[in-house]
C-alpha cells in the first residue's frame, strides 16, 4: 500500500492520516472545507511536535509525516490515484451512500473502500457499489495516533481477501485489529453508547451531576475517563447519530436516545470540537470544568 485516500478531516480523518503518513503511506486528505483541512494539518503538526518533544519520533520523522499529506478539497481529484480509500466524514447515511456512490463510479474497480462509520450498515453502503465485495469497515478510535484497535467489519458480501488485506495493513500502522460483523452498532459502539446514554439520562434525571457521574464511573469502575466526558471528546453530534442508528436499526425502545442530549445537539453544544457540552473546553483540553450549564 503506497497511497491511500482520506476522506473528512475532522476528529477521526486527521488522526487516520497522521498515522498513515507516519508509517511512510502518502495520503490525499479530503475535506469540502479548507477550513477542516488547515484545521486538520495543524492538529497533526501539533501532535507530532508532542511526540518530537518525548522523543519517540525525530524531527525529521515529523517533516516526513508532515510531507506525505496532500490535501484536497475536490473528491474525485482527491481519490484518483490510491490504493485504499477510508472514508471519515460526517455520520450521516446519506451523505455515506453519496460519497461512496461518486468514489465507486470514479476510481478503478479493485480499490478497497472503506469506511470509519461508528454504527451505518457496512452492508447498506456496499450496496450503492459495484464492488460490494470490496468495501469493509475499519473503525479506528479516538484519538487515532494513540488508540491501539481497529475494529474490523465485514459487511455482508466482504471477501476473505479484502477482510485479510486490511487485517495485515492494519497491523502494519502498528494497531490491533479485531474482526467483528455487520450489525448496528458493530461491537464497540453496541456497548458503548448505551453507558453513555444511561449517563446522560443519570444527569438529566438529577440522580447526579456532571462531576459525580464521572467520578463514580473513573473511580469505581477504573475506566480512564467518565462517559460524560468521553461523550465531550467523541463529539454529541457523533453520539446522537450512533444512538438513532441502533434505536432505528434494532427496534428498541433501550437505544432512544436522551432528550438532554437531542438539545445539546440541537443548541450546538458538541463538546470538545465546539467547546462547550458538559464540561467547557474553550481553554483546552488539559482541565475539566463544568459547563455552566450543569453548575
Ligand atoms: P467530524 O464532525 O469531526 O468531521 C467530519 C468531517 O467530514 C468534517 O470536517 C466535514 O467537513 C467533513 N465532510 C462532510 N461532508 C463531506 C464530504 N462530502 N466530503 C468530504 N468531507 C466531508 O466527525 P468525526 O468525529 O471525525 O467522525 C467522522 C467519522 O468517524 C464518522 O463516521 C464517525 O461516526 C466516525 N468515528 C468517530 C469517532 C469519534 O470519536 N469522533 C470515533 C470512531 C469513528
Amino acid at each position: 500500500m503506497n497511497k491511500v485516500a482520506v476522506i473528512g478531516a475532522g476528529t477521526m480523518g486527521n488522526g487516520i492520516a497522521h498515522t498513515f503518513a507516519q508509517s511512510g503511506i502518502k495520503v490525499n486528505l479530503i475535506d469540502i472545507s479548507q477550513e477542516a483541512l488547515d484545521k486538520a494539518i495543524a492538529t497533526i503538526s501539533k501532535n507530532l511536535d508532542r511526540m518530537v518533544a518525548k522523543e519517540k519520533i525525530s524531527e525529521a520523522d515529523k517533516t516526513n509525516t508532515i510531507g506525505n499529506i496532500t490535501t484536497h478539497t475536490e473528491l474525485v481529484r482527491g481519490v484518483e490515484d490510491v490504493e485504499l480509500v477510508v472514508e471519515a466524514a460526517t455520520e450521516n447515511v446519506d451523505l455515506k451512500l453519496k460519497i461512496f456512490q461518486s468514489i465507486d463510479e470514479a476510481i478503478q474497480p479493485n480499490v478497497i473502500l472503506a469506511t470509519n462509520t461508528s454504527s451505518i450498515s457496512i452492508t447498506q453502503i456496499a450496496a450503492v457499489t459495484n464492488r460490494p465485495d470490496k468495501v469493509i469497515g475499519m473503525h479506528f478510535m479516538n484519538p487515532v495516533p494513540i488508540m491501539k484497535l481497529v475494529e474490523i467489519i465485514r459487511g455482508y458480501s466482504t471477501s476473505d481477501e479484502v477482510t485479510n488485506t486490511i487485517m495485515e495493513l492494519s497491523k502494519k500502522l502498528g494497531k490491533v485489529p479485531t474482526e467483528v460483523n455487520d450489525y448496528p452498532g458493530f461491537v464497540a459502539n453496541r456497548i458503548l453508547m448505551p453507558m453513555i446514554n444511561e449517563a446522560i439520562i443519570t444527569l438529566h434525571e438529577g440522580v447526579g451531576g456532571v462531576a459525580e457521574i464521572d467520578t463514580v464511573m473513573k473511580l469505581g469502575m477504573a475506566h480512564p475517563m467518565g462517559p460524560l466526558q468521553l461523550a465531550d471528546f467523541i463529539g454529541l453530534d457523533v453520539c446522537l447519530s450512533i444512538l438513532n442508528v441502533m434505536y432505528e436499526g434494532f427496534g428498541n425502545p433501550k437505544y432512544a436516545p436522551c432528550p438532554l442530549l437531542v438539545n445539546m445537539v440541537t443548541a450546538g453544544k458538541l463538546g470538545v470540537k465546539s467547546g462547550e457540552g458538559f464540561y467547557s473546553w474553550g481553554h483546552g483540553t488539559k482541565d475539566l470544568i463544568v459547563s455552566n450549564q450543569f453548575k
